[in-house]
């Protein structure tokens, strides 16, 4: 089936970091690798939203997107088949959040949960700049921008993708002839100028794991949090990463905790019957020592992140005659995904002005 005929995808990172962490793979990428075939994908690095939180280190937020771009290729991401958008660089989307910004009350941006969780613990107090809660509403937008189908996420991003279905509806019934008792799945065909007139409401996929818990048992896994462990991370550090999780256990036969880091990566990393074969060990009292099942989560770990790690090794590698290499395969990446994305984001712009009554001619969007 050619990529247009197939229903669409829109997820993506922030580059806050120089890569991605295990928390991103169990609960996001491993859902994309699957889905890169049956759907047209659009992978988005939010590096406009990364200025919310760095605005005082632009090259920090430029060299983490050429790393996160590096760490999708390295775990499989394929650019042939899914276009690596690059956020700044559509502008569909800049002016779709100013106009969502006109239908949704300022009061729903400022409860979302995910907006104050991220506050409180990035200790944002009242620092934060007007852009901040503005990118809750910019989401809605780089979402819709695809009017997608699905939108593989973690957990955390739960209140995020709500909104968006709000933004959606809201927007459907105040301008697309959609009526307000009219069910979110039914939107897509109940426009009064026809099925692109609206935008379909798009649903959340939460991935294989919801939340990874950082190290520090505390949080979810996160890349400011100094909590993760990286995908680029060698492997030493991860099994150093691993051997710092604090069990607390009173003695070696003592149960180990749900809610402990370490029995979440042993469900999540080992297979399911060796998984449940130490969880029975520790409920019935036998005497393990933590040293020896760290040492066997922090080697299944290494195993998945072997060959993520060597092929982003082989990308940090320059160019060299004959061999597209580094940062400038990179770039022609996300060029190539930036065009694929803007003939659709463009397309939507046009749609929804219509709808709003505010179109009056078409332009073109490219590079030179
Ligand atoms: P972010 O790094 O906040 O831009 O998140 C990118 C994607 O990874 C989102 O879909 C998140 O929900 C997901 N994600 C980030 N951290 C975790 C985690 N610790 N557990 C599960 N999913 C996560």
């Amino acid at each position: 089936m050619s990529n247009a005929a197939k229903p669409r995808i829109l997820t993506g990172d922030t580059p806050t970091a120089t890569g991605l962490h295990l928390g991103h793979y169990v609960g996001s990428l491993e859902t994309r690798l699957r889905l890169q075939d049956e759907y047209d994908c659009y992978f988005l690095i939010a590096n406009v939203h990364a200025f919310t939180t760095l605005a005082e280190k632009a090259g920090e937020i430029r060299a983490n997107t050429l790393g996160i771009v590096k760490d999708w290729l390295a775990v499989g991401l394929d650019p042939e088949r899914s276009a690596f958008v690059l956020q700044s660089e559509i502008p569909a989307i800049a002016e779709l959040t100013f106009l969502f910004a006109m239908i949704i009350p300022f009061n729903k941006v400022m409860r979302n949960p995910t907006l104050k969780t991220e506050i409180e613990s990035k200790g944002l107090g009242e620092t934060y700049p007007f852009g901040f809660p503005m990118y809750a509403v910019g989401q809605c937008a780089d979402i819709l921008a695809f009017r997608p189908e699905l939108v593989p996420v973690g957990e955390d991003q739960e209140a995020h993708i709500e909104m968006c279905r709000d933004v959606a509806m809201k927007f459907n019934q105040l301008y697309g002839g959609v009526g307000n008792r009219v069910p979110a799945d039914d939107h897509a065909r109940a426009g009064s100028a026809g099925e692109n007139a609206v935008f379909p409401v798009p649903r959340a996929r939460i991935g294989r794991v919801a939340r990874l818990v950082g190290i520090d048992g505390q949080n979810k896994m996160s890349k400011s949090l100094n909590n993760a462990i990286f995908l680029y991370d060698e492997a030493k550090v991860v099994q150093k990463k691993i051997n710092s999780i604090r069990t607390d256990r009173p003695t070696t036969t003592s149960p180990l905790p749900e809610s402990n880091p370490l029995s979440q990566y042993i469900d999540v990393f080992l297979p399911a019957e060796r998984a449940s074969q130490i969880k029975a060990d520790y409920a019935a009292g036998k005497t393990i020592m933590d040293g020896h099942v760290k040492a066997e989560v922090g080697a299944a770990i290494n195993a998945l992140l072997d060959p993520i790690r060597s092929r982003r090794a082989a990308l940090e590698a320059p160019a060299a005659p004959g061999r597209a290499g580094g940062d400038a395969l990179v770039v022609d990446v996300i060029r190539a995904g930036v065009k694929k994305a803007n003939a659709v984001a463009e397309e939507t712009l046009m749609l929804a002005k219509r709808a709003m009554g505010l179109d009056f001619g078409r332009r073109v969007v490219g590079w030179e």
